[in-house]
């Protein structure tokens, strides 16, 4: 796990994030709010999510659930490969938030990429967790967001 800077980051990653972060201007929320992901697999295909805010909180999708659920719609389509790598961008129009700050997964989010790691029994899963002006980008895998080895 480490907090990189943009020039750090391959072209292809660059090109994700700018992606994710044009995924995220597509989210609904009545605050403001902005969150983009991509789910990309060992095939190239991408999963976009946007967060996307219902009257109760509890009906309201992250960006990565959406990401995550269009994985699970297409996974038994040919040639869509596994889950490899989850890019996350987001910005909150709350005052305790700063554009400096990493956007990282929820931790209902966080619970069902564990469950997906363990669905497609996959080694592990890298994640690039960005602020919104891509200039503080976490790299990590999912086992290091787990506080506990157990999850791991
Ligand atoms: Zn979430």
């Amino acid at each position: 796990m480490k907090i990189v800077a943009w020039e750090d980051l391959s072209s292809r990653e660059k090109e994700l994030l700018t992606e994710a972060k044009r995924a995220a201007t597509r989210s609904k929320h009545k605050r403001g709010h902005k969150i983009g992901c991509i789910l990309l697999t060992d095939r190239g295909k991408k999963f976009y999510g946007a967060a996307n805010e219902w009257t109760r909180p509890v009906g309201s999708t992250c960006a990565e659930r959406m990401a995550l659920d269009q994985y699970y719609f297409h996974r038994l389509d040919s040639k869509v490969g596994r889950p490899q790598l989850i890019v996350i961008i987001g910005t909150f129009n709350r005052h305790e938030w700063s554009n400096d700050l990493v956007c990282t997964p929820c931790g209902v989010c966080l619970e069902m990429m564990l469950k997906m790691k363990r669905d497609f029994a996959l080694k592990r899963l890298a994640l690039i967790c960005s602020n919104w002006s891509q200039t503080r980008i976490l790299r990590a895998y999912l086992a290091e967001l787990y506080p506990h080895p157990r999850f791991r």
